[in-house]
């Protein structure tokens, strides 16, 4: 979460801050928190989005057959060959991207690590980063470490929560400007569960043009996708290709959250800039883990249908439990989170609500402030993750029964 410039607490001895400015402009991750606190209550883990179910069997055994041929040295630092040709062939099957896996793709420690190499790679002092909030925490900080300064475009909550989150094209217009770098866009969206239309990617993609600024997308979510809602990779429309940085993962697509295994897409000249980045950062991700990610790019699309078809199942679990616990809920077009309103229960703030649920209730959440530059935004929110088995999602159910309406 991001917060506002204050004096280093604990001076040196020499009389220096100990604490670099930068790290003193964000706090750790709430979502991150939220699972420790879980932890430590006792709570279900509806906070951080991880799966609480296996991986496919096929991708483990990948994994397994990989260690025990030795694959455990250091892939070569921008990623195994195998996987690399495994992204290339896969954006040109699902996207109709042309990728040369040789010159144009870095796989890093998770999306995470994309994103911050990504803008590590193209940013210098002062220059502007457009994000549009509610965002995923992670790239406020990110933008603070690059050096970068963050400029905040509101997605609006719709009055009547079956209807989509929308930005003010005026508002978005007005956060692009001589200094913008770069615009970060994540569709299908945490924590809102938007898909972005193409009719806004195109505005988008005037603007990037307009003012010579990238865009740098987050497509974790690719493959979770409800109601018929399709995604569209902004490199694929006219003018984006040279100008879009793509990022995407192993992650949520193949519930190995904790494999660590992403990747950044872009032209020869960007990708040499990330991947300097990217090997003094961490200089490879897993290796055994990449040559199981050649096999998980390479699962038939049935896969992709029956991951979507199970992920729909589990959200229609979830909004009338949260429905009937008296949350208004945001219905998700994409992603596995669903964003709430809590406003029809008595409490203060979202943070204390959350606190409520974890420790009263036995469900933890996050607080919807952590996803604002200005936590007020999101004084009345908070999102649940239902990447979950049936049984935790009814169990959960069951405990949000339990609290108490204004
Ligand atoms: N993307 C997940 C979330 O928003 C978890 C991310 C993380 O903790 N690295 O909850």
């Amino acid at each position: 979460m991001v917060r506002k410039p204050r004096p280093a607490t604990l001076p040196h001895a020499s009389g220096k801050p100990l604490i670099s400015e930068k790290a003193e402009r964000f706090t750790e991750s709430v979502i991150r928190d939220m699972t420790r606190q879980a932890h430590l209550y006792g709570a279900i883990n509806l906070a951080q989005g991880f799966p609480d179910f296996p991986a496919p069997a096929e991708i483990k055994r990948a994994a397994q057959e990989a260690i025990a041929a030795d694959v455990n040295q250091y892939a070569i630092t921008w990623g195994a060959k195998s996987l690399r040709h495994a992204i290339a062939a896969k954006m040109k099957k699902w996207q109709g991207l042309e990728i040369d896996p040789e010159a144009e793709i870095t796989v890093c420690c998770g999306s995470t690590e994309a994103m911050i190499a990504s803008l590590l790679a193209i940013t210098n002092a002062g220059d502007e980063i457009v994000v549009f909030e509610p965002f995923y925490e992670n790239y406020g900080p990110d933008a603070i470490l690059s050096g970068a300064r963050p400029r905040f475009v509101t997605l609006h909550p719709p009055a009547d929560p079956a209807e989509e989150w929308r930005f003010d094209e005026r508002e978005l217009r007005a956060a692009f400007g001589p200094r913008t770098k770069a615009i970060i866009l994540n569709t299908p969206n945490n924590p809102t569960g938007k898909v972005f239309t193409r009719a806004e990617l195109e505005f988008i993609r005037e603007l990037c043009v307009e003012f010579g600024a990238l865009a740098i997308t987050d497509e974790i979510y690719e493959h979770i996708l409800y109601d018929g809602a399709r995604h569209l990779s902004m490199a694929t429309l006219h003018g984006m290709r040279e100008r879009t940085i793509t990022i995407n993962g192993m992650s949520k697509t193949y519930s190995v959250t904790g494999w660590r295994v992403g990747w950044a897409v872009a032209t020869p000249v960007l990708t040499n800039a990330i991947r300097k980045v990217h090997d003094f950062l961490t200089v490879g991700a897993p290796a055994p883990l990449q040559e199981a990610g050649a096999t998980a790019l390479s699962l038939p699309d049935s896969y992709y249908e029956g991951l979507a078809t199970a992920y729909r199942a589990r959200r229609d679990r979830l909004l009338p439990a949260l429905r009937q616990a008296g949350f208004k809920t945001f219905v998700p077009r994409g992603a596995y989170y669903i964003m709430t309103d809590i406003g029809g229960f008595d409490f203060p703030d979202d943070v204390s609500f959350a606190q409520h649920l974890v420790k009263d209730i036995g469900v933890a959440a996050v607080p919807g402030s952590s996803f604002y530059s200005r936590p007020e935004l999101g004084a009345r929110q908070a999102r649940f993750a239902f990447c979950k088995t049936d049984a935790t999602l009814d169990e959960a159910a069951r405990r949000l029964r339990q609290v108490k309406k204004a």
